[in-house]
């Protein structure tokens, strides 16, 4: 049976691996557009970008520990397009015949459409992490667009390379992740504490880009802009970067037959169509206990539906569902969150350790935990919460090349 996975990134080579280790035999072909060794994306925006990483320590497998599990890795090889009847996957010029295809094909940063929203940065892939941190290199000034998880991130790297930095996003809010609005107030103080200037509730009108900056291929300019803001105010800056959001990257399976309507439609076990499965970023599943369709972009999820599904297609056990968790480090702080959380209920602190908060639900029973800068704390508070659900599985560890 051979297996081909699209999209060589956490989802992907997860899969691989589970395959592997659940005992398939197999061939296992990986195909992925980018032309690095398989990456992880989150120290892109936390010690690749602040320079304490070198960007080979993101890798999560090398080609050769690959070639060790007999996995064939296709890089710098993009999909582009799927014919489920005839089980065949266009990759560039060849037809790719499969028995079970995995799309893992994750999301794209989405670009804003405000004015001179092409001459801004982004940051999703390794080459993006590395063009970022070139361009503030000549910068005093930074702005960054989006009042996420990944614009804080991003305004703590600059302010740990020294930069002045303003945060500006329509949301009045601050998200964490999975927590959402609900540490707003909290990473607001942080922020303007390491002193960063922080405009939420603030949408951006337009960007001018200086004259005197130079386009490089990506339309990307480089050199002084002026930020416009919804309130009427104006910001002058060396360098613009926006996290506005990703969508799933499905554009290649279009006249599939598959539903690509908020990425790739599946069932609660993956399955998007007959021998054909989605996993990470790029998949929408159908969750057993609401019936309704949800798309997770976080890196646990990712690793979770990979062993999942090559738990599926073996015929071995599966692994039980787990907790959500979410992790994130800002300005030093680690922010870690398990469980779910209704933005309609108060998260108080935890009796232990008020750095811990959790959530309660109408009963009282823990329904979610944080852990602001306390990880010691929070591992114990989280076992609360893993008392009445299982254990989640871990991330695995980046490895260096
Ligand atoms: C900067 C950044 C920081 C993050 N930090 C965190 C964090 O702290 N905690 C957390 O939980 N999550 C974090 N995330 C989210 C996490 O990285 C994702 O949930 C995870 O990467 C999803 O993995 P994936 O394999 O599904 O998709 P992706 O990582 O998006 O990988 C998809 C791969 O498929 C390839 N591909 C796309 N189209 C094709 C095609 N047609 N043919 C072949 N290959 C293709 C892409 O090039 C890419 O390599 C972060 C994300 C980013 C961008």
């Amino acid at each position: 049976m051979h297996v081909v996975v699209v999209g060589a990134s956490v989802a992907g080579v997860t899969c691989a691996e589970g395959l592997r280790a659940a005992g398939h035999t197999g061939p296992i072909t990986l195909v992925g557009a980018e032309p690095h060794d398989p990456y992880a994306r989150p120290p892109l925006s936390k010690q690749v970008l602040d320079g304490s990483w070198e960007p080979a320590r993101a890798t999560l497998r090398t080609a050769a520990a690959l070639r060790e599990l007999d996995v064939t890795l296709r890089s710098g090889a993009a999909a582009t397009a799927l014919d489920p009847l005839a089980h065949r996957v266009e990759v560039g010029d060849e037809l790719l015949a499969y028995d079970v295809l995995v799309v893992a094909t994750g999301v794209e940063a989405v670009r804003p459409s405000f004015p001179g929203a092409d001459g801004v940065r982004q940051l999703r892939t390794l080459d993006d992490a590395l063009a970022l941190r070139a361009a503030w290199a000549t910068a005093r000034h930074v702005t960054v667009i989006g009042t996420g998880v990944l614009g804080s991130e991003i305004a703590s790297a600059a302010r740990r390379d020294d930069r002045e930095v303003v945060v500006v996003g329509r949301s009045g809010r601050l998200s964490a992740g999975t927590v959402g609005p609900l540490l707003s107030d909290r990473l607001l103080a942080l922020h303007r504490g390491n002193g960063v200037d922080v405009r939420a509730g603030v949408g951006v009108r337009g960007v001018a880009h200086a004259g005197a900056g130079a386009a490089t291929g990506a339309g990307v300019r480089t050199g002084a802009a002026t930020v416009f803001l919804g309130d009427g105010d104006s910001v002058a800056t060396d360098l613009v970067v926006a996290a506005t959001g990703g969508r799933p990257r499905t554009s290649w399976l279009a006249g599939s037959g598959l539903d690509v309507s908020d990425g790739v439609g599946c069932d609660e076990l993956g399955r998007a169509a007959p021998d054909v499965y989605a996993i990470g970023d790029v998949a929408r599943w159908r969750d057993p206990r609401s019936g309704r369709a949800v798309r997770v972009e976080h890196q646990t999820n990712a690793v979770e539906q990979a062993l999942s599904v090559a738990a599926t297609i073996t015929g071995s056990a599966a692994t039980p569902a787990s907790t959500p968790f979410f992790w994130s480090e800002v300005h030093g702080l680690r922010i870690q969150a398990a469980g779910t959380f209704d933005a309609a209920l108060p998260l108080s602190p935890w009796p232990d350790d008020p750095d811990v908060l959790v959530q309660r639900d109408g009963v009282g029973t823990t329904t979610g935990v944080v852990g602001w800068g306390a990880p010691r704390a929070f591992r114990r508070a989280r076992t609360e919460l893993d008392r009445s659900a299982p254990v989640p599985v871990p991330v695995p560890v980046p490895v260096r090349a």
